[in-house]
């Protein structure tokens, strides 16, 4: 039986910040402070071990084996796709698992209207959500349904776990279990517009 520590110690070890295409550094460029900012808050919130530990029980409940997660990245800037929404993970059936963050735009709006602390809730909680969901990925792949289901089961079950939770952060929990967090097809999670 593989130890606990040790599965923790996989996703720990993989999970980082890169730059994918060199092309983003010219687009995004001016933007990196934002980004930065944006990125080690998410790379923080996921690392924490008692997100850690969470996952590693939920990969064991889903008989997910451990070693089927190669490769966990959170990309430095945003991936757009043809119909303007923003992507917010993506997995293959090798086990590679890529997150994005929300862009700069991100502060000007939503970021406005919630409040500071609610916001980075939002950002937590879209950057836990979008792991669990590629996580379950690796098992239900195209059963996206499925996927939805049990993403929105864990990432509440995660949620009790930390405690009470304000009216506003239920609120926000849901925006991004049912809006934001949705997919059209293959394996990867796209996010709608917010209005
Ligand atoms: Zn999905």
């Amino acid at each position: 039986m593989p130890a606990l520590e040790e599965s923790i110690a996989i996703l720990l070890d993989n999970m980082r910040i890169t730059l994918g295409s060199e092309k983003n550094v010219e687009l995004f460029g001016e933007q990196s402070h934002f980004y930065m900012k944006y990125n080690f808050f998410v790379l923080n919130t996921l690392k924490k071990p008692l997100f850690q530990r969470f996952l590693n029980w939920m990969l064991k409940k889903e008989e997910i084996d451990e070693y089927r997660v190669k490769d966990v990245q959170i990309r430095m800037f945003p991936f757009k796709k043809e119909n303007g929404n923003g992507l917010v993970g993506s997995c293959n059936s090798k086990g590679k698992i890529i997150l994005y963050p929300k862009g700069p735009e991100f502060c000007q709006g939503p970021m406005l209207r919630l409040g500071r602390e609610n916001a980075k809730y939002y950002v937590k909680s879209r950057a836990r959500a979008a792991l669990i969901h590629e996580l379950l990925h690796l098992k239900y792949e195209h059963d996206e349904e499925k996927v939805r289901e049990l993403t929105r089961k864990y990432f509440n079950i995660y949620a009790k776990h930390q405690g009470t939770r304000s009216p506003e952060e239920r609120r926000i929990a849901s925006m991004i279990l049912n809006g934001d967090i949705h997919r059209s097809n293959k394996s990867s999670t796209n996010e709608g517009n917010e209005t």
